[in-house]
Order: C-alpha cells, then structure tokens, then sequence
C-alpha cells in the first residue's frame, strides 16, 4: 500500500485563493434566505447563476483558456465546503454543473469541444448534468440498456437514464449508451436535440432546491462530432467523472456538518431545560463533540483525496500537451496513469464513503440536540437530515463503496460487486 509522503502535504492557501473563498462565503450569504424559500417551494434557487456567476464559480476549476478561473482541486473543494453550509441542494447543483459535468469535457473532450461547449457553461448560459443511471441499471453501471447505432453520419440514442441532477435545467449534459458492439460509449447531448426529453421527477424526499430529471432518448441524433473520449471507452469515462462526484459529496459534507455544529451549538446555548442550558448536559455535549469528531476526521481524508485528484489531473493535462494521442496511451496500458487514478479513485471512495455516513450522523445529532424545534422542514438542521440521507446513496452507495475499496486493496479477482 502507498501512502504519499504526509509531510509534503500543503492545505494553506494564497492571498488571492482567500479573496476567492471570501467571495464564495458572501455569495452563499446573500443566496441564503432565498435558497430556504426555494427549498420550502421546491424551486429551483434562481439566484445561484447570476451570484455565483459573476464571482466566477460557474467555472471554478475549469481552465483560463475556456473562461474559468483555473484553479487548483482542493480549492474547489474548499469552495465547495463552504457551499455545503448552505446545503447538500445547492452543492449539489455545483456538483451536477461542474464535478460531474464541466470536468467531464476538461477531462476528456477534443480542443474543438471543449470550445464549443465550456465557455457557455461557464457563464452561466448553459448548465450541465450528468446522465449516467437508468431505472435498472444503477450501483451498475455496465448493465445499462440504453443503446446507440450509427446512421447517416449521426448517432442515434434510444433509452432511459433517471435522476439526472440539473436535469430539467441543463443545456448540456454527457450522457452513456451501449453499442451494436456490446460496448459503452459517452456522448455530448445538447438539450434541444431531436428525440431528447427531460421529465422532473416529482415528491423527492429532499434535495428540493434541486431539480432531477428523467430523461427519455427517443430516436434522438446526436451529431458524429459530439462522441466524447475513445468510442468503447465510455465507462471509463464515467467512472472517472465519479471520482470527481464524490470528491464533491464529500467536501459538502463537511460544510453541512460545520452548520449542523453551529447550530447545535447556538440553540443549546440558548435553550434551558431542568433548570440549565442544554449545552451544560453532558449528552448534549456528546453529540457536540462527535460532530466535531465528524469533521476533523473527514477534513482529513477529503483534503488528501483532492491532492490525490490533483496529481492525477496533472498527469494527464502534462500528456495532453506532449502527446496528441494521449486518449489511446491512457488506453493502453499506462502505469503511471493506472496508479495514479487508482489511488485518486480509492482515496475518493474513503472520504465520500466516511464523510456522507458522519455528516449524516452529524445532522441526526443536531435534530437531536434541536427536538421538536427541528422537526419542521423550515430550520436548518432539519433539512441537512433530509439532504444528508441521499449522499448516503448517490454517487456510488455506501455499499458498493465499501466493496470498491476493498476489492482495490485485495485484486481484481477478489472483486465482490
Ligand atoms: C438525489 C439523487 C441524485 C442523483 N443524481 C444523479 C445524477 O445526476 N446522474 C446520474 O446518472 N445518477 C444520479 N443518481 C442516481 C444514483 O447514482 C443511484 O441512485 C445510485 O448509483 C444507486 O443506484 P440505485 O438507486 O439504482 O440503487 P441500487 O443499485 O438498486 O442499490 C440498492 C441498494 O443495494 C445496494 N447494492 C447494490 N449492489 C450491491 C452489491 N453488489 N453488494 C451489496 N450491496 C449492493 C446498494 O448499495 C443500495 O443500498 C442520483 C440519485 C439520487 C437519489
């Protein structure tokens, strides 16, 4: 087993990333009561474009070239901390647009693609989703039905993909389909293609600031040129936009469970009971220090996952420039690269798998320490339960996110999903 060398780990930030997550925290701030009224309606939060927007956060980790501020992953993932604050809904959103799709093109869309489609996305004009699972194909992914067939020069998809986060709202999403060969291959679908219909799925158990969809492919043609990657290798693809999703869940996590702490910690030192505050209870302070527990533990495993992407992220950007086949020695077998995102893809899975579970925690503990006071969707804490429920589930279940992390210690034979 390979761990990076600790002492070589460096979380402290320049002047002008602090300026940024500044800008990020006032941006969060002012979105706040709007994004609670936009929960509560089950709307989409139509402030998030325009404030984050024009502090360039649409863009975050996306290159200069293309309109974005370039920044670095664990920056993105401090910024996405923040927003978690706020809410597994509204980083969510970020997640849908940036994690699993913005950085989806980065990754791996041709020069000419990633003109055409990034510089839209970044301001705001176009949002992006991520269409990977359908009604039976999701903890696996290999097992989706969706098809395509080349014909007159296009592509043409047909199937179902559903809980497309941003689904509704996207201009642009990647999306899966299996070939005539038995293989999976990734595309760009642009939202007005023919064929191409998106549904809100209504009476979601939380997450309501933030539309998901099911998304119909009925004959729908995507031009030859909107194939992403190496035809075959759309699995890959997706699979490695995960490791991004789940950095994602897991930074957020963290935020939310910061909010469930401060205010677990402003209530029980208001509230009185038999005679003294809650926060003077020793059951109280339990739930205090576990939350806090929660968060040191996660912050850890989180910040070296982001170094582990940012490493990975290196390494291929570094191919790209010297090689303009860089997609096919990826495809061979590259060992650097192998390693590389093995590690990326593990550490990923450690920190989305603990920090979901502790910021779920985390929020069933603040309900605690709330009472009845949080069993109505209009206080915070009470939301962060209802949110924190389905980071348990996506991006990859807990479940099979344990069986990952021990099949890539123990060998691919020993693989049990
Ligand atoms: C709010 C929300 C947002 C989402 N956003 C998106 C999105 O933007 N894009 C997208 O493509 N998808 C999205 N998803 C789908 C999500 O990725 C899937 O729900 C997830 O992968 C689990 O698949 P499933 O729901 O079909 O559950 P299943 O795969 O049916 O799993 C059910 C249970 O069985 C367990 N299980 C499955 N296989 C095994 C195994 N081999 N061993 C042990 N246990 C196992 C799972 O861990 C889980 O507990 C979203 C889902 C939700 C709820």
């Amino acid at each position: 087993m390979s761990f990076s060398n600790i002492s070589k780990m460096n979380f402290e930030i320049s002047d002008e990333q602090k300026k940024f997550l500044e800008q990020v925290d006032e941006a969060c701030k002012s979105i706040r009561e709007h994004e609670s009224r936009s929960y509560l309606e089950e709307a989409p939060n139509d402030m998030i474009v325009p404030e984050f927007g024009k502090i360039g956060m649409l863009g975050c980790p996306i290159s200069k070239k293309y309109g974005g501020l370039g920044y670095d992953i664990l920056t993105f993932v401090f910024a996405l901390e923040r927003i978690g604050r706020e809410g597994n809904s509204l980083r969510t959103f970020f997640s849908a647009h940036t994690s699993i799709g913005q950085m989806v093109l980065q990754n791996w869309a041709s020069e000419e693609q990633k003109r055409k489609y990034l510089p839209d996305t970044v301001s705001g004009k176009k949002l992006m989703a991520f269409a990977l699972t359908e009604p039976d194909a999701g903890s696996d992914p290999g097992s989706m039905t969706t098809r395509f067939e080349e014909r007159g020069g296009d592509f043409i998809l047909n199937g179902k993909k559903h809980w497309v986060g941003n689904g509704t709202l996207a201009g642009v999403m990647t999306t899966y389909a299996r070939g005539p060969d038995g293989r999976i291959s990734a595309f760009i679908v642009e939202a007005g293609s023919r064929g191409f219909h998106a549904e809100e799925m209504k009476n979601k158990m939380g997450l309501l600031s933030i539309k998901n969809a099911q998304i119909r492919f009925e004959e729908c043609v995507i031009p030859k040129e909107n194939l992403l990657g190496t035809k075959g290798k759309g699995l890959s693809i997706a699979y490695s936009a995960l490791i991004d999703g789940r950095l994602s869940v897991a930074a957020g996590a963290i935020g939310v469970m910061k909010d469930c702490l401060d205010e677990s910690i402003r209530h029980s030192q208001k509230r009185q009971q038999h005679g003294s505050l809650l926060a003077k209870k020793q059951l109280i302070q339990e739930h205090i220090s576990a939350m806090i527990l929660n968060i040191e533990s996660s912050r850890w495993l989180v910040y070296r996952s982001a170094i582990a992407r940012q490493k990975l992220h290196d390494y291929v950007e570094g191919l790209k420039e010297k090689d303009p086949n860089w997609q096919e020695k990826l495809n061979r077998e590259d060992r650097e690269y192998s390693a590389l995102r093995a590690k990326a893809d593990r550490l990923a899975a450690v920190a989305k798998l603990h920090s979901s579970n502790a910021a779920y925690d985390s929020a069933n503990r603040a309900v605690q320490v709330f009472g009845s006071f949080a069993y109505q969707r209009t206080n915070r804490v009470a939301r962060h339960f209802l949110d924190s429920r389905a980071i348990i589930i996506y991006e990859g279940a807990n479940e099979v996110l344990k069986l990952k992390i021990a099949s890539l210690e123990l060998g691919d034979k020993y693989q049990a999903y």
